[in-house]
C-alpha cells in the first residue's frame, strides 16, 4: 500500500485511511510518512512521537486533544499512526538543530505496545544521543527497559507515570499500560543502571489516588525506588478529558461524577481542591522522607 505523508503534530491530516492492521488488542494501526518529527516543546527544548494515537488508551489522557487535528473513526486509545519515515526524517532535521533536551514523548506513550514491532522511539532515541541531545523520559510500559542498552552512560533521565498505587484501578483507567508494579522495576532497573529517575504522581484521581493512605503509598513507593524528582499533577479539564472521564465514572463511579465535576469547572472549589492536595502531598513526602524530591 502507497504510503501517505502526514503533517507536523498540530496540524490538521486528511481523513485516514483504512487501517492496514488491527491489532490483537483491537487497535487499529496505519503507516504514515511525516515531514517533521522533531518539534519545539514548552517545558524542555523539543518533543517527538514516532506515533500519532496511543494504544494504552488511559481514560484522562490529555492526548485526546489530538484526534481534533488527526481525526480517525475510532476512538482514543483504538487506533496509532505510525511515522515508518521517523528516522531518516530526524537524520535531516538534526543537521540543522541545535542539541538540547529532548521530552519523549508529549503526545504518546513512545513505548507503547506497537513499538516493539517498529522500533522507531529506540532508533530515533539512539540518534538524538549519539548527536549530543539529552533525553527526558516519560513512560507507562515495561518496553523501555529493552532500551536500557541504548541509554546506559548518556545524559537520559527515564521516568513512570504512576497515578494509583491500587493495580485494579490502574488496570480500569490505564487499561492497556503496564502494571503499578512493572512500572516501579522499570525506576529500580533505571537506577541500577546509573540513569538518572523521576516519577509523575498524576494526574491523581480524586477521591480515589489522592486520599492521604493513597498518597502515603505512593511515596512508598518513590521510596522504595529512590527516585531522584518527584513530580504531582492534580487532574485538569483539558480539551476532550472530561466525556471520557464522566463516561467511565457514570460506570464505575457514578457517586463521582458531581464531585469531580466540581473540583474539575467549579473555580472556588477547585482552588480549595488545590490547596487541599498539595497540603496532603506534601504531608506524604515528609512521612516517607522525600520532601527534598518535590519541586
Ligand atoms: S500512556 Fe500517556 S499518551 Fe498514552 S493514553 Fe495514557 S496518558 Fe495518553
Amino acid at each position: 500500500m502507497a504510503k501517505r505523508r502526514q503533517p507536523n503534530l498540530f496540524e490538521p491530516s486528511e481523513a485516514p485511511a483504512p487501517a492496514e492492521a488491527v491489532t490483537r488488542e483491537g487497535v487499529a494501526v496505519r503507516e504514515l510518512r511525516c515531514k517533521s518529527l522533531l518539534n519545539c516543546s514548552g517545558g524542555d527544548d523539543y518533543s517527538f512521537n514516532c506515533y500519532t494515537g496511543c494504544g494504552h488508551g488511559c481514560v484522562y489522557c490529555y492526548a485526546r486533544f489530538m484526534q481534533r487535528f488527526h481525526p480517525h473513526e475510532e476512538p482514543w486509545g483504538r487506533f496509532v499512526d505510525v511515522k515508518i519515515n521517523a528516522p531518516e526524517v530526524l537524520t535531516r532535521q538534526l543537521r540543522r538543530l541545535a542539541p538540547g533536551s529532548v521530552f519523549t514523548c508529549s503526545a504518546c506513550d513512545g513505548w507503547q505496545p506497537v513499538e516493539r514491532r517498529y522500533k522507531l522511539t529506540r532508533r530515533c532515541c539512539q540518534m538524538l544521543l549519539e548527536a549530543g541531545f539529552r533525553l527526558r523520559i516519560l513512560t507507562k510500559s515495561e518496553l523501555v527497559l529493552r532500551d536500557l542498552d541504548v541509554f546506559a552512560g548518556r545524559d537520559v533521565c527515564l521516568g513512570v507515570t504512576i497515578t494509583t498505587p491500587d493495580e485494579a484501578q490502574a488496570r480500569l483507567w490505564e487499561p492497556k499500560a503496564s502494571s503499578v508494579s512493572a512500572r516501579v522495576r522499570i525506576l529500580r532497573q533505571a537506577k541500577a543502571a546509573r540513569l538518572k529517575t523521576t516519577v509523575m504522581f498524576g494526574p491523581l484521581l480524586p477521591a480515589i489516588s489522592d486520599t492521604p493512605g493513597a498518597l502515603d503509598r505512593l511515596f512508598a513507593l518513590a521510596a522504595e525506588a529512590d527516585v531522584d524528582q518527584i513530580w504531582t499533577d492534580a487532574m485538569n479539564p483539558r480539551p476532550r478529558v472530561w466525556p471520557s472521564v464522566q463516561q467511565f465514572l457514570r460506570r464505575h463511579r457514578p457517586d463521582l461524577v458531581e464531585p469531580y465535576r466540581r473540583i474539575l469547572f467549579n473555580a472556588a472549589d477547585r482552588a480549595r481542591y488545590q490547596k487541599e492536595l498539595r497540603g496532603r502531598i506534601r504531608r506524604a513526602a515528609a512521612g516517607a522522607g522525600l520532601l527534598d524530591r518535590l519541586p
